[in-house]
């Protein structure tokens, strides 16, 4: 007999929507970060590495070359989402955005587009422009909330308040563009009622989907430097699986789960040690998941925001 499922993962959205899998082309649009040259801070969040959070992303090449690489790869017939995922993907003039937007589309077989950015890069001419694609393709944007808690997000040299992201958040959904948020368990400074309350926040705000990233320490970052000096021990094993399952069983079950772990590169990861691992941290969030009889959206309720 199929089991019920505990969460409603991107997979399971995209057999709803197209039939099929999936794939997803990480893009490396050539962006840089208002929180790194100094618009609004220097220095980057403490867990950003030099990539921007692209480390994996093969960037050799124009964005078409990356598309066409990715796409000659794959399977003739399949089908993708074009994915601009390091740095701000909608910090630059609004015609190189479109220019580097339509270069990413490069045919039928890329039917969305994901842009990952900040809230403090969100204005009425980038949604008007990003809304045009809802026409070509499903579109959607990927904010890096990681904390609904202001403390914690200076702590992390976020950059922006949470008035901000609220602020981006309305001006997104008033041009119908699906909102894609991130957060972060485990943070500098934050327990699991911090976790709790950002999770109770994100319930109440009709969003289009989460990514739960575990935190990493990864090398050559202000939170390599915070761990060495012992001001920053990142969470247990246990200790993520109970944030992360404390964030699905309280958020909507329509809301799409993109994302369940972090993704170091192994060989700059200094700590977690399990986070090497992310089959087995998804088989562990499962596992306390059956043992506790729970799933996603059982204790959702839009009033607790
Ligand atoms: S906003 Fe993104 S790219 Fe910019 S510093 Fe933070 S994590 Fe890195």
């Amino acid at each position: 007999m199929k089991k019920d499922r505990l969460y409603y993962n991107l997979s399971e959205y995209f057999r709803q929507k197209y039939g099929r899998r999936l794939g997803k082309i990480c893009i490396d649009g050539g962006f840089s970060c208002p929180n790194r040259d100094g618009k609004c801070g220097v220095g980057g969040c403490i867990y950003c590495g030099e990539r921007g959070a692209g480390e994996h992303i093969d960037a050799t090449g124009s964005i078409k070359e990356q598309v066409l690489s990715a796409l000659n790869s794959g399977k003739p017939d399949g089908r993708y989402v074009a994915y601009f995922q390091n740095f701000t993907n909608t910090y630059a003039p609004i015609n190189v955005l479109k220019e580097r937007y339509d270069a990413a589309l490069v045919d039928e077989r890329i039917v969305a587009l994901a842009i990952g950015t900040r809230p403090d890069c969100i204005d009425d001419e980038v949604c008007r422009l990003i809304a045009d694609y809802k026409e070509r393709c499903d579109v959607w944007v990927e904010l890096g909330l990681q904390t609904a808690n202001d403390k914690t997000a200076k702590i992390i040299n976020r950059g922006y308040t949470l008035s901000c992201f609220e602020n981006a958040l309305k001006m997104l959904q008033k041009y119908g563009i699906p909102v894609v948020v991130h957060l972060i368990v485990g943070l500098p400074g934050e327990s699991l009622d911090d976790v709790k309350q950002t999770a109770d926040y994100i319930s109440g705000l009709n969003i289009f989907g989460i990514k739960i990233h575990s935190i990493y320490v990864m090398r050559d970052t202000r939170l390599a430097e915070m761990y060495e000096a012992g001001e920053y021990e990142p969470p247990t094993l246990e200790e993520f699986v109970s944030g992360a399952t404390y964030i699905l069983t309280h958020i909507s079950p329509g809301t799409v789960v993109h994302r369940l772990t972090g993704d170091c590169p192994k060989d700059a990861l200094i700590a977690p040690e399990w986070n090497s691992d992310k089959h087995k941290v998804i088989a562990k969030i499962t596992e306390n998941m059956e043992r506790e009889g729970v799933k996603q959206g059982c204790f959702f309720s839009p009033k607790c925001k």
